[in-house]
């Protein structure tokens, strides 16, 4: 951190968030208007999922504050609106040199709340910067476009402008990506906004929207406040906020898309997730078990693009993964984020480990066989921790609840199939669509089976395609409800609303006469 004295304690700024700020009992609160509020209220406990302790408590917000934020935001929009894309576009060059100058410490927040390794922690910081990046080029992006002589001496041209406040409803499974997907882009296409981050690890979020209060962003332009259901009921209702972001599990992800709507918001809903993986037959395995191992049991699968599940095809080629995956997976290392030999981390609470407990104990019960069973992994040191270790299913079918289920663990489940149609109408016939893969040397293969998967985002040969932050991210399906995906093209158009002018100017007035017809570009 270049400069840690800003962020230590001051009289009016009881949780500012420090390099030492580790101990128990230190409260998270909300960050408005600039400034950091504790304010009375209900809180949770917040834990490190390495050693199952309380790390802090977080403060709920309730109506009181909510208001306070609401209004914040829309005092600083009268002025933000309006301020030029170059001077919103320098902020974040600014930003971006804190956030990487910053990155040690906000990868350690990461993981002392997440759990996610250090070098996971980074990859998602990166991630996460590079939406920052695409959002340096808010003058390109708002320029809007012209046409000369749309008709005899008219003009007309389109512009984009903001909405408004904008809220946004993060998960707890990228504290500092997911938030990124949204603030930047919202914020230097001139909207105001106010962020409701997950209850679960709210500690980097905060840290982060501190920073770009720091970068410049004026008062009250991004606000943050931390909660859980209650708060965001509070936020729906609001005639204020005019749009929401949200990202999150299907159901809340339906529910709020729903109430959204109801009460006339723009809303965008990225949901849950049961991504798989296609082995064809004339698949390389080595490749294709190195690029599982990181997309199944990476950040202990606690990612809305993991591979959760693999299609097979062919009896033959399905028994010898098994046995290569069996190989490999038992070098894979579980233990706390702060260790960088270990793959990957514990699970983020002990609730979400009994969950991914009880679902592997279904399959079994289901019929499936467990090559790898990863329930009984021991921690030196952390015996309290919420650790999983990587676990495999065989023989896995599609009417097995543990296969209907978003899962959210370290555990590979494995079908076996007869053709890659048969792989294809297994994908179509699941209720998720954000992610899936085909490994093939066959690229007319690859093909095929991207154009007729129905899903959002595809890789061939490529485990994880999360789409780069000039192009858009969402699932179909169950994945996203909502037309307009998170960032790149599709979040400038969300987060801007079009104002198209036609102007008419004549050398010599009075000669244009009168016309009943439709006006046309003739
Ligand atoms: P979650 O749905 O429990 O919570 C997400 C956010 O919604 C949190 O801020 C939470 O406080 C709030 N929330 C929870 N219940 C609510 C309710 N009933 N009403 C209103 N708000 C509510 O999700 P999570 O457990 O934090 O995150 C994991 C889920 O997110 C997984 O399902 C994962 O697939 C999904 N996810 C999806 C994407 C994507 O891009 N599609 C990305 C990341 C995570």
């Amino acid at each position: 951190m270049d400069n840690p004295e800003k962020f230590m304690n001051k009289p009016e700024n009881n949780f500012q968030i420090n390099k030492n700020m580790v101990s128990h009992n230190d409260y998270i609160g909300h960050f408005i208007n600039g400034k950091n509020e504790l304010c009375d209220g209900p809180v949770r406990d917040i834990y490190d999922p390495s050693t199952g302790d309380v790390a802090r408590q977080v403060k709920l917000a309730r109506k009181l504050i909510v208001d306070k934020t609401i209004q914040a935001a829309e005092i600083a929009f009268l002025k933000w609106k309006n301020t030029t894309p170059i001077k919103r576009a320098r902020i974040m060059f600014e930003y971006k040199g804190l956030l990487e100058s910053n990155s040690n410490f906000i990868c350690e927040l990461i993981g002392q709340e997440h759990g996610k390794i250090s070098h996971d922690a980074l990859g998602e910081l990166q991630r996460a910067i590079e939406n920052v990046e695409y959002a340096c080029a808010a003058p390109e992006i708002l320029k809007g476009a012209f046409t000369r002589n749309a008709g005899t001496n008219v003009d007309s041209w389109s512009e984009f402008h903001p909405i408004g406040i904008v809220a946004g409803i993060t998960p707890f499974n990228f504290p500092v990506m997911v938030p990124m997907w949204m603030i930047p882009l919202a914020v230097v296409c001139g909207n105001t906004f106010i962020l409701k981050p997950s209850e679960k690890d709210p500690t980097a979020t905060l840290f982060i929207c501190q920073l770009l209060h720091e970068a410049g962003l004026p008062d009250g332009v991004l606000n943050v406040i931390n909660g859980d259901k209650e708060t965001v009921d509070l936020l729906l209702r609001d005639h204020r906020i005019q749009a929401i972001s949200f990202v999150g599990s299907t159901p809340v992800a339906k529910s709020i898309y729903e109430a959204a709507c109801s009460h006339g918001k723009r809303c965008q809903a990225l949901g849950g997730a049961k991504n798989h993986a296609v082995i064809a037959p004339d698949a390389d395995l080595d490749d294709a078990v190195d690029q599982l191992m990181g997309a199944a049991f990476g950040s202990s699968g606690e990612r809305c693009m993991a591979l959760s599940v693999v299609i097979v095809i062919g009896e033959k080629k399905a028994d010898t993964l098994v046995e290569k995956l069996k190989s490999k997976m038992k070098y894979l290392k579980v233990g706390p984020h702060h260790n960088t030999d270990n793959n990957f981390g514990p699970l983020i609470s002990k609730q979400h480990k009994e969950y991914v407990l009880s679902q592997i104990q279904s399959a079994v019960n289901d019929g499936a066989s467990i090559p790898v069973d990863g329930r009984h992994v021991q921690v030196s040191g952390y015996k309290n921790g919420f650790f999983i270790g990587a676990t495999l299913l065989d023989d896995v079918e599609t009417d097995m609840e543990s296969y209907q289920n978003e899962i959210f663990g370290p555990v590979l489940q494995i079908i076996r199939a007869n053709s890659v149609d048969d792989a294809i109408e297994i994908i179509n016939s699941n209720a998720y669509g954000n992610g899936t893969c085909i490994f093939t040397q066959n690229g007319a293969l690859g093909r095929y089976f991207s154009n007729n998967v129905n899903i959002g985002m595809v890789g061939i040969n490529t485990p994880l395609p999360v789409p780069i932050s000039y192009h858009s991210f969402g699932g179909w399906k169950a994945s996203l409800f909502g037309d307009l995906c998170a960032y790149g093209p599709d979040g400038v158009r969300f987060y801007t609303k079009r104002k198209t002018i036609t102007q008419r100017w004549q050398v010599e007035l009075g000669k244009a006469g009168s016309h009943f017809s439709m006006p046309s570009s003739g």
